[in-house]
């Protein structure tokens, strides 16, 4: 990084996901050199998911880790400079912005392209942090492998519990689909999957009241929501949250327009924020869709929106120049 520090480029990208990769993509076939700072989950969350069979191009399905690898190479194929480092503070307030690097480094940059993502959501009771990493996490893909022979509880009833759940079959013994509601918001096709499968169970109408463990997970106190009754599975060792997730804005608060979530606003039909050569794509932005095609798409959109600025830009200050000359 400190090879770059104190720089000025034409384009910063920040985030790595098939927002922020795609954008690199495209801005760097249009010259503008791009950094992409990564963020501190390089390649977003399709790291963290498995068999991925709906992005268009994979007729056999790609794993997510894989596809963001393929991203990356082809970004860098055309001159993006992909790189570790998490933006920690931007300074809106001059051109061109400045942006402070992992605490550490000054880079600044004529236009930005957000594409940070989202992260997953937690239920926020205590025991649930206490226990985070220790048979409670987010993440099935990085730890499945762990359960095996064992009981886990999957809480969410979205397509990503459903995944999640039918994925931590091929490890536990018993998977056991914690859902709040008596209906499941996933695709029919995703819950077929899951229901048809013999180790999946599901609880409904129930919500964790307690994940029980001093050092590990050791067991979970579920409470149904309409009765009111508590049950113990004494014999569950791993707890999945698979309950939606948080837009990953916070840097952007007070500067750009967002909704109540915090989902960045964007014009309609395009990538410009609020903020005069600051475009979003992404999960970021996007509180609808959430696919990794429509944040790839979003991505093109957002460097192209970029690229025209840049040049306007361009164009009036050597108009200006060719004014006060005559
Ligand atoms: P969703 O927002 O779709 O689902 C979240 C689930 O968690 C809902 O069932 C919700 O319940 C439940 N939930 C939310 N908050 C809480 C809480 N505090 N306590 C208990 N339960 C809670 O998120 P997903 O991550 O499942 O999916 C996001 C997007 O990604 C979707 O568009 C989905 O289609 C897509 N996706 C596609 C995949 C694929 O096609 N292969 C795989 C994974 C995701 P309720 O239903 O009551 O609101």
């Amino acid at each position: 990084m400190e090879d770059i520090a104190g720089k000025n480029f034409k384009v910063v990208i920040v985030g790595s996901g098939p927002a922020g990769l795609t954008a690199a993509l495209y801005a760097a076939r249009a010259d503008l050199a791009p950094l992409v700072l990564e963020g501190p989950e390089p390649g977003g969350q399709l790291t963290t998911t498995t068999d991925v069979e709906n992005f268009p191009g994979y007729p056999d399905g790609v794993m997510g880790p894989q596809m963001m690898e393929d991203f990356k190479k082809q970004a860098a194929r055309f001159g993006a400079d992909v790189r570790y480092g998490t933006v920690d503070k931007i300074d809106f307030d001059k051109r061109p912005f400045r942006l402070s690097v992992d605490e550490e480094h000054e880079i600044f940059a004529d236009a930005i392209i957000v594409s940070t993502g989202a992260s997953a959501k937690w239920l926020g009771i205590e025991s649930e942090q206490r226990l985070r990493g220790r048979g409670v996490t987010a993440c099935a893909t990085c730890d499945g492998a762990f359960f095996r022979n064992q009981h886990v509880i999957v809480i969410g009833g979205g397509d990503t519990a459903m995944e999640e759940a039918t994925f931590l079959t091929r490890f536990a013994s018993k998977v056991t689909i914690i859902h709040r509601r008596d209906e499941f918001r996933a695709s029919k096709t995703m819950q077929k999957r899951a229901l048809s499968n013999p180790k999946i169970n599901v609880m409904w109408d129930s919500g964790v009241d307690e994940v029980l463990g001093d050092q590990v997970v050791d067991g979970v106190r579920i409470k149904n929501l309409k009765t009111g009754e508590k049950t113990v599975l004494s014999d569950v060792t791993g707890v999945f949250l698979a309950i939606g997730h948080k837009p990953n804005t916070d840097l952007f608060k007070g500067v750009l327009d967002m909704d109540e979530t915090g989902y960045i606003l964007t014009q309609p039909k395009s990538s410009k924020t609020n903020m005069e050569g600051v475009f979003a794509c992404g999960d970021a932005q996007d509180s609808h869709y959430r696919q990794a095609i429509t944040a790839a798409g979003s991505g093109c959109m957002a460097a192209m929106d970029a690229e025209k600025w840049l040049e306007d830009k361009a164009e009036e200050a050597t108009a200006a120049k060719t004014e006060s000359v005559a």
